[in-house]
């Protein structure tokens, strides 16, 4: 038996055989001289590998028709087609006879030549292609390199999945019902793996270092996502004390849902709004039974890391109707694209950007290319139609960001007018505050914003400078550090000074320790991962406002996070006495 720590990143228990994925990247794509004798066979090698890609192709193909997928069959018919596409194989053959160099080289180089170019087009539908090509190629590469493409969506037994590391696009495109905890070397709890996990509810520990090199074939491992712990080879007696554990848990968790109707109100009387966070549509149902009030943050970027798919306004003019539709008059916050970070897709984020997290991210990209986010908008007001809909820009980093955005807003909505396309009269438009400039002039930015959504998740990184995927300066990401208490009370206060609702959508809003503060401070709404809802909601049903004024008072006095978590300890000691 051992035990493994690291952060606790989704939770629950779970008990069971593990998948090690060791990933489909392609990082050291073999490059070397042939000889001229050589071009021909490397040249065959490349016809045959085309040949058992388009062959796949076709079987995938015939498979999306059987299964009605329209969509999918045009994609699998476009791949199709670039595969024997006879320009992109003389350009191979061109560069193969003129460099001298391995087939599966040229082809790659090629391929990222394309793809470049592609996503720096100034022409939509380009760059929304690119994301064929690099498919395309990566099939290639597998075909050529002779390494059997596995896709997490083929997972067809209940696994743990290990991993080194996983990409949002991964798990996204992962067997969800197959997939019962996920285990990482890297990542930290506010990464979009993370979110995920727990959106998808899936236990998860992840900054576990070397967890893939501990297990060996056949071990069975214990996943404590709460605890961040995981146990390989539990003894006997550990393994009981964990299935009771899991019964437990289930307990808890339907003594919890049997709140979900009651009003999110202290005992004397202050009415907060608890709303859910989604990254994909087909959530949005279930956050209802979790008694969320509406949308408070739906991460429209995921639409586009979904694998093999492009992003067209179509698309997405259909994703977020259906969610609309499944929330009725609730609000939905459709948060604009926020690509960038950890959050990569071959079409729209250019494989250069050197500090990702610093970089052309978010609002900065979108701005850059205003065909690619009134798209969005289009998609977002056409959709308005179908319930009610607000909109807010991510990582806005001062007043002249904010008044393009709302200038590119209305540019969209002149285009939807004459399109004849209808949408909302009234959409509010908010501005989340996750920048610690956005915080500090958030007095500015609320004269021209209809709500604040705080960011906490980016917010700590960028105060404390700690990179929120890193899990080795994970320890220094505090939520209760001074200067993140400053910025969260400046915000807050500015948002009501002007009149407009302060709400949160970081983790933060979901951590049952932070709920007195964030109360305290004068929090109008918690929006967070929808199973988190009723933990917050058991808080704020057993406190009052004016005890969470008094807490939040002083923990603005207290000198180091220490003391504050100290602080809510004792508070939560004395009100929750057994939790
Ligand atoms: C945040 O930064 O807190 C946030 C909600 O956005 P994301 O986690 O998607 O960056
Ligand atoms: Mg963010």
């Amino acid at each position: 038996m051992k035990k493994l720590s690291g952060v606790s990143a989704s939770p629950g228990i779970v008990i069971g055989k593990f998948f090690l994925y060791q990933g489909n990247e392609f990082h050291d794509i073999p490059r070397y001289a042939i000889g001229k004798t050589q071009i021909d066979s490397e040249w065959r090698r490349f016809l045959a590998a085309t040949e058992a890609a388009a062959a796949d192709v076709r079987a995938l193909h015939d498979k999306a028709v059987q299964e009605t997928s329209k969509e999918k069959a045009d994609i699998f018919q476009a791949h199709l087609m670039m595969l024997e596409d006879t320009e992109f194989q003389d350009q191979i053959k061109k560069q193969l006879e003129a460099d001298r160099e391995n087939i599966e080289w040229i082809v790659s180089d090629i391929s990222r030549g394309i793809v470049s170019k592609m996503v720096s087009s100034s022409d939509a539908y380009l760059r929304e292609r690119a994301v064929d090509i690099a498919d395309v190629s990566h099939r290639m590469m597998h075909k050529l390199l002779g390494v059997k493409e596995f896709s997490l969506a083929d997972l067809t037994e209940d696994v743990i999945l290990v991993a080194h590391d996983l990409m949002p696009s991964e798990v996204l495109a992962m067997n969800k019902d197959r997939v019962k905890g996920i285990l990482m070397d890297m990542g930290g709890r506010t990464s979009h793996t993370a979110i995920l996990a727990r959106a998808f509810g899936v236990p998860a520990v992840l900054g576990l270092s070397t967890v893939t090199r501990e297990i060996t074939t056949g071990d069975i491992l214990v996943v404590d996502g709460g605890a961040g712990q995981v146990i390989i080879n539990p003894s006997k007696s550990v393994l009981l004390k964990y299935q009771d554990a899991i019964k437990q848990y289930q307990r808890k968790q339907d003594k919890l849902l049997s709140e979900v109707d009651l009003p999110a109100e202290t005992k004397d009387g202050h009415r907060v709004c608890l709303k859910a966070n989604i990254e994909v549509p087909e959530e949005a149902e279930a956050v209802l039974h979790y008694g969320a009030e509406g949308i408070g943050l739906y991460r429209s970027e995921f639409l586009f890391l979904t694998p093999g798919q492009a992003a067209e306004e179509e698309r997405q003019y259909h994703a977020y109707s259906s969610v609309l539709k499944a929330m009725g008059d609730l609000p939905v916050t459709i948060r604009t694209l926020d690509m960038g970070g950890d959050k990569v897709s071959p079409n729209i984020q250019p494989a250069d950007d050197k500090n990702p997290l610093l970089g052309w991210r978010a609002i900065r990209m979108c701005l850059a290319q205003p065909d690619l986010f009134k798209t969005q908008l289009r998609a977002i007001l056409r959709a308005s139609v179908h319930g009610n809909v607000k909109i807010m820009f991510p990582m806005i980093s001062g007043v002249e960001e904010l008044e393009q955005a709302l200038s590119l807003l209305e540019e969209a909505k002149a285009e939807c007018l004459q399109r004849k396309q209808r949408f909302a009269k009234k959409i509010d438009v908010g501005t989340m505050i996750e920048i610690p400039s956005a915080a500090l002039t958030a007095d500015i930015l609320a004269q021209k914003s209809d709500f604040f959504s705080i960011g906490t998740n980016d917010l700590l990184q960028y105060t404390l400078a700690v990179d929120r995927g890193n899990e080795k300066v994970s320890y220094l990401a505090q939520p209760f550090h001074p200067a993140l208490l400053r910025l969260l009370k400046l915000t807050i206060d500015a948002a009501h000074a002007k009149g407009i609702k302060a709400a949160m959508c970081g983790e933060l809003a979901g951590a049952t320790f932070a709920t007195p503060i964030l109360l305290g401070l004068g929090l109008d709404e918690f929006s967070m991962t929808a199973s988190a809802i009723p933990m917050v909601k058991r808080i704020i049903l057993g406190t009052t406002i004016e005890s969470c004024r008094t807490l939040a008072e002083k923990a603005m006095g207290c000198t180091s996070y220490k003391q504050t978590d100290t602080l809510v300890n004792a508070w939560l000691a004395e009100y929750f006495p057994s939790k």
